[in-house]
């Protein structure tokens, strides 16, 4: 059967890792102004002039008709909120996705923030999710498949009783934001699509404290937790090559920001 995945050469996987590059950076400008008080309107604008300052485009703005350059997503909000007049408060937590579009092709990953003083539970519940990322990525090997993804992915949180979404996943990326194949945060070994030296893609576990069950509120973005509680999301990009596997995405300048207060 015709396959539609889209390897990516040694050169294609440089120009991935520079897009890359200038998402964490711009992450990092976002997460110096991440405190309570700020309107989100204001995190976009910093994204968005980032990344135009650096001769690229927000992969974002327009996607699908989205109106913004990040996707920011406080609480409930699993994934996809749309940027606008809400104040971030004390004890939230934000989910901030950004994408840029540089060389012809696209970088795209997330990081949860805390706004202030956040619970232990809502503590516990980023850190957790950022393990599984790690989880994900070691399990992300030229031979083995998506579902071994998933699988590490879920059976880690589902053993603290947080929940997996199922309707969103991770994905493949390149000269499109979204490529084959479907990366789910939930799956069985050696279930799923092979993975193979050349794929290029996204992990990124959506988890929730409470319920898995999500709903889309009428602006046809915005995923909400059905039972109000919490979500935390991160992102990795991911390139299988000869060598092995590579992170083409990085933490390092959010996390220069947030110093000791890295969860
Ligand atoms: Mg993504
Ligand atoms: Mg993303």
């Amino acid at each position: 059967m015709f396959n539609k995945i889209k390897l990516k050469s040694e050169a294609d996987i440089e120009l991935i890792k520079e897009s890359s590059l200038l998402v964490g950076k711009t992450l990092a400008e976002v997460a110096k102004a991440i405190m309570p008080g700020v309107p989100l309107l204001y995190l976009d604008k910093i994204a968005e002039e980032f990344i135009r300052d650096h001769k690229a485009v927000p992969s974002f703005k327009g996607y699908g008709g989205f109106p913004a350059s990040l996707c920011l997503s406080v609480n409930d909000v699993v994934v996809h909120g749309i940027p606008n007049n809400t104040l971030l408060k004390d004890g939230d937590i934000i989910s901030v996705d950004c994408g840029v579009y540089k060389n012809g092709f696209h970088g795209d990953y997330a990081y949860t923030f805390a706004v202030g003083e956040i619970s232990e539970e809502n503590k516990l519940l980023i850190k957790r999710t950022k393990e599984s990322l790690y989880l994900g990525i070691e399990a992300a090997q030229a031979g083995k498949t998506t579902g071994d993804i998933g699988f590490a992915v879920q059976r880690y949180v589902e053993h603290f009783g947080y929940g997996v979404v199922r309707e969103l996943c991770g994905h493949g990326i390149g000269k499109a934001m979204h490529e084959k194949p479907d990366i789910p945060n939930y799956g069985l070994p050696r279930k799923g699509d092979l993975l193979r030296e050349g794929m290029v893609f996204c992990i990124e576990p959506m988890i929730t404290q409470g319920t898995r069950k999500i709903y889309m509120e009428k602006d046809n973005w915005t995923i909400r937790t059905q039972d109000g509680k919490p979500a935390a999301h991160f992102e990795h990009q991911v390139a299988l090559t000869k060598n092995g596997t590579e992170v083409l995405s990085t933490y390092e300048f959010v996390e220069e920001v947030l110093g000791n207060n890295i969860i």
